[in-house]
C-alpha cells in the first residue's frame, strides 16, 4: 500500500550542488539527504530537531591487558540514534579510523535503513579505535569482553542488538553474546546477529547482503527495460558483499567484466569467471596474483563502460571529482556510502538510476532480523524460506521507494530517504514526546 507522506506535490526541489559542501565528514553528508528528504516532507520544525540528533551517545575506556603484560586503554562508542520503532539495530567495528561522528552517522544510516524496508527496528552502531590486524585472538576477545560490559546498559534484545562490521566477525558476536549472558546470568541468543549457525545465527545471513544487492539490481534492470541475461557488471570490492553479489547475479545470466579489490582491480570484457576469483581468494586472502583480467585501477573500474556499477568497498569512492565519467547505467551501493552528497547530484543530472545503500545493502540487516525473530521464537527456518522472505521484503520495499520517487519526481535516494523518515516520524508523532 502506498504511504501517505502529505506532500506538496508542486514543491520539488532541485539539488543543489552548492550545498553539499563538506564531502568528507560522514555525519554532514548523511545529514544533506535527510534535510532534502525533510524538506520535501514538510516535517514540522519540532520533529525535525528530535530527528537530528541522536537519543544516545556513550564512551567507554577500555581498559585490556595486552599479551606483553602492559594494559592498554582504548576507546570505545556505542550511539543509539533513534529506538522508536523498535530495538536499537547496529554493527560494531573495530578500526583505527573509528570517530564519534563517524559512528553517530551510521547509527542513523541503520535508523534509515531498518525503516526503508519495514523492520521493527531503530538504528545504532558501535566502535573500537583499535588495530585488529596487530592483536592476538585473545587481545581482541579480552578487548571485545571489557567493551560489551562497558556498554552492557544498552545491550539486550528488546533495547539494542549488535552485528559484526567492519573488522569484527561471527566469533566476536559470540564473544559479546557470551559476556552479556554471563551478566544477566543466563543465554540470551537475540542480542546479537550475525552468531555462527551453531549457536543461533541464521541460515543465509552471510549471503543475505549480496543476494539483497542482486534482487534489486535485477528489479531495477526489470524498470529500466533492460534484460537481465547478457548485463554487463562492474565490481569494486571482492569481499563478502561484492563476491557473493557478483557471483549471483551470474547465475542469473550477468556478465562480470570486472572486479577489484584492496590490491586493485581485474578486467575482461569477455566476462571474469567469479568462481575462480572466489577460489583465489580463499586460498590467498585477496585477488593479488589473479591472472583471469588484464590490471586496471580501482578508479578505472569505476569508469568503465557497464550497464551496472557495484560500489561494495569503501565510502565515498564516487565524489564530485569523478562523477561526471562515471559511465553505468545503475549504480547498486553494495557499500555504505560509496557516493558523496554532491555526486549524487552530479549522476542525476547525467541520467545514471542509482539503486541508495540504504535500500541497496539492506539484505544483510533484514535477514539479521530473521535471526532475532528465529531466536526469540526457538524455531529455526530453512534456507529456502529465509531466501524467499528475504526476496519478498527486497521487492516490496524496491517497488515503495520506486513509487514515490515517480509520484514525486525525486531521484531514489530522496525518494528511500522520505520513505524511512516518514515512517520514523509518523511513529513519533503517534507516541509524543514524553515529559
Ligand atoms: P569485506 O571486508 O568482506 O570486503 C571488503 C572488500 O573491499 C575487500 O575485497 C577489500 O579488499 C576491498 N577493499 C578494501 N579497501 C579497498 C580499496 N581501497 N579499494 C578497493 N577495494 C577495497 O567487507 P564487506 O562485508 O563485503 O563490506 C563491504 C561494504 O559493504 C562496506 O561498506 C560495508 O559497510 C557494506 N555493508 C556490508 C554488509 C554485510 O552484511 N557484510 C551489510 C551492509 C553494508
Amino acid at each position: 500500500m502506498a504511504t501517505d507522506l502529505r506532500l506538496p506535490t508542486d514543491k520539488i526541489v532541485r539539488p543543489d550542488k552548492d550545498r553539499f559542501l563538506n564531502e568528507d565528514n560522514p555525519f554532514e553528508a548523511m545529514m544533506s539527504r535527510f534535510d532534502r528528504a525533510a524538506e520535501l516532507l514538510d516535517l514540522e520544525p519540532g520533529l525535525y530537531k528530535v530527528l537530528r540528533h541522536p537519543e544516545k551517545q556513550i564512551v567507554v575506556s577500555v581498559p585490556v591487558l595486552m599479551d606483553n603484560g602492559e594494559v592498554e586503554v582504548f576507546t570505545g562508542y556505542r550511539v543509539l540514534y533513534n529506538t522508536s520503532r523498535g530495538p536499537a539495530k547496529g554493527g560494531i567495528r573495530f578500526d583505527l579510523n573509528v570517530t564519534l561522528e563517524e559512528v553517530k552517522a551510521l547509527a542513523a544510516w541503520m535508523t534509515w535503513k531498518c525503516a526503508v524496508v519495514n523492520l521493527p527496528f531503530g538504528g545504532s552502531k558501535g566502535g573500537v579505535v583499535c588495530d585488529p590486524l596487530k592483536m592476538s585472538v585473545g587481545e581482541l576477545e579480552r578487548l571485545t569482553r571489557r567493551y560489551t560490559a562497558g556498554i552492557i546498559s544498552t545491550l539486550g534484545p528488546d533495547s539494542d542488538v549488535p552485528a559484526p562490521d567492519v573488522n569484527t566477525n561471527e566469533r566476536v558476536m559470540a564473544w559479546v553474546m557470551d559476556t552479556y549472558s554471563m551478566h544477566v546470568r543466563h543465554t540470551v541468543t537475540a542480542v546479537v546477529t550475525g552468531k555462527p549457525v551453531e549457536m543461533g545465527g541464521s541460515l543465509g545471513r552471510r549471503e543475505a547482503t549480496g543476494r539483497g544487492c542482486m534482487i534489486v539490481t535485477k528489479e531495477a534492470l526489470r524498470h529500466l527495460k533492460m534484460p537481465v541475461p547478457g548485463t554487463t557488471v562492474a565490481v569494486q570490492g571482492f569481499g563478502n558483499v561484492g563476491s557473493v553479489a557478483a557471483d549471483l547475479l551470474v547465475k542469473e545470466g550477468c556478465k562480470i567484466i570486472a572486479i577489484s579489490d584492496r590490491t586493485g582491480g581485474y578486467h575482461d570484457p569477455a566476462g571474469i569467471d567469479v568462481r575462480h576469483a572466489i577460489e583465489h581468494v580463499k586460498k590467498h586472502r585477496t585477488l593479488e596474483g589473479y591472472l583471469g583480467g588484464e590490471r586496471i585501477t580501482n578508479e578505472e573500474l569505476l569508469m568503465l563502460q557497464v550497464d551496472v556499477l557495484l560500489p561494495a568497498a569503501l565510502e565515498n569512492v564516487i565524489t564530485s571529482k569523478n562523477a561526471s565519467k562515471v559511465r553505468a547505467k545503475v549504480i547498486c551501493e553494495g557499500a555504505n556510502g560509496p557516493t558523496s552528497a554532491a555526486a549524487d547530484a552530479i549522476l542525476e543530472e547525467n541520467g545514471v538510476f542509482v539503486i541508495p545503500d540504504i535500500l541497496a545493502n539492506a539484505g544483510g540487516v533484514t535477514v539479521s532480523y530473521f535471526e532475532w525473530v528465529q531466536d526469540r521464537g526457538g524455531y529455526f527456518w530453512t534456507e529456502d524460506v529465509v531466501n524467499q522472505r528475504l526476496t519478498e521484503i527486497m521487492c516490496r520495499s524496491f517497488a515503495d521507494v520506486l513509487d514515490l520517487s515517480r509520484r514525486h519526481k525525486v531521484n531514489m535516494r530522496t525518494a528511500a530517504y522520505m520513505l524511512s523518515i516518514s515512517r520514523v516520524a509518523t511513529v513519533h508523532r503517534l507516541r509524543g514526546i514524553y515529559a
